[in-house]
């Protein structure tokens, strides 16, 4: 069994981290779920674990001065889906993680840190170029997360490195559609989920971008099914949106209910875009259940 350390400033987490190779345990929902050991049992890790909820480096949510937005990895679903400053994506995906108890106590750090591909902050993030700030005893680094995330529970997080804070770019967005389909309404882990972006200026599509959740080893985005509708006017969509949808469901790769998770994927995809293409009001949106 391995011991647990409560340091109780980042630079002490750090040299834990570099010297006993600790593993961070910041909300413990997954943490402690994977090392349990039955009902009245304490869970015990076969590694060093310390417990870093007490490293205000690592906490709040601010404005940088380029505008983007940055999350320390300490903030909880609740804290995130609260804050005006987060962007609409991404506080739609912590507004409907697990039951009240679970958005106060996870966190983002963790929720990125566990690479789940149905772990519900990645997707949007990875739709909003977001990028990890990663610190050790060396000095910090920042990267994509689309990169951080190797695979399933796999990230590039180096054996003496912590997450320190999510950095979102600033973006302006016309159109907006966020959906996670689970067993049911609240408490539920994702079955699959999709985030869609636009930017329509002039009846021109300018930026488009989606993000998959659940419907491969880890969040889905491809450049090249997206590069497909940009520069094209929204009245040509119908002309181009087949190519599009069958690029798409050649990027994902979905395990279980393949055939499932194909159909309710394309079908939000055409929804988002038939949305555009009929000129419905800029802004949110909604699909009906
Ligand atoms: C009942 C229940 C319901 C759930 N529902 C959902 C849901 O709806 N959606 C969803 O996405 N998830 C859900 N989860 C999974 C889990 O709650 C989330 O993944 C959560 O965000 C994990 O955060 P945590 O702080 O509890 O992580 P922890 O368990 O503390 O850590 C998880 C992993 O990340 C690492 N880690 C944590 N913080 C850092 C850091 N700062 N730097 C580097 N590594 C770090 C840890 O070492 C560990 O490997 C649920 C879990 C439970 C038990």
């Amino acid at each position: 069994m391995g011991m647990t350390y409560i340091p109780s400033t980042l630079d002490e987490a750090l040299h834990l981290r570099a010297e006993k190779k600790a593993r961070p345990l910041a909300g413990g929902s997954d943490l402690m779920v994977q090392s349990k050991r039955g009902i009245g049992l304490a869970p015990e890790f076969p590694f060093d674990v310390m417990i870093i909820t007490g490293l205000k480096e690592l906490k709040g949510i601010r404005k940088l001065d380029d505008g983007s937005v940055e999350i320390g990895a300490l903030s909880t679903p609740a804290e995130i889906a609260d804050s005006d400053l987060v962007p609409w994506h991404v506080r739609q995906a912590a507004s409907g993680m697990g039951a009240i108890a679970l958005r106060n106590s996870a966190t983002i750090g963790g929720n990125i840190g566990n690479a789940s591909p149905k772990g519900d902050l990645p997707q949007p993030l990875i739709l909003l170029d977001a990028s990890v700030v990663l610190a050790s005893i060396r000095g910090e680094r920042q990267m994509l997360l689309d990169d951080f995330i190797l695979g399933s529970k796999k990230t590039a997080l180096g054996d003496d490195e912590i997450i320190k804070s999510i950095v979102i770019p600033d973006y302006d967005f016309t159109y907006l559609f966020y959906r996670k389909i689970g067993m049911r309404k609240a408490n539920a882990i994702s079955k699959l989920s999709l985030s869609v972006a636009a930017v329509v200026k002039d009846g021109e599509i300018i930026d488009f971008r989606a993000a998959s959740g659940a419907a491969g080893p880890r969040v889905i985005r491809s450049r090249d099914a997206e590069n497909l509708l940009k520069g094209h006017k929204t009245e040509e969509i119908p002309e181009i949106q087949e190519s599009f949808l069958d690029s798409w469901n050649n990027a994902i790769s979905p395990h279980a209910m393949p055939l499932y998770r194909r159909n309710t994927t394309r079908r939000m995809l055409s929804y988002f875009l038939s949305a555009i293409y009929s000129g419905k009001a800029e802004g949110i949106i909604e699909e009906e259940d």
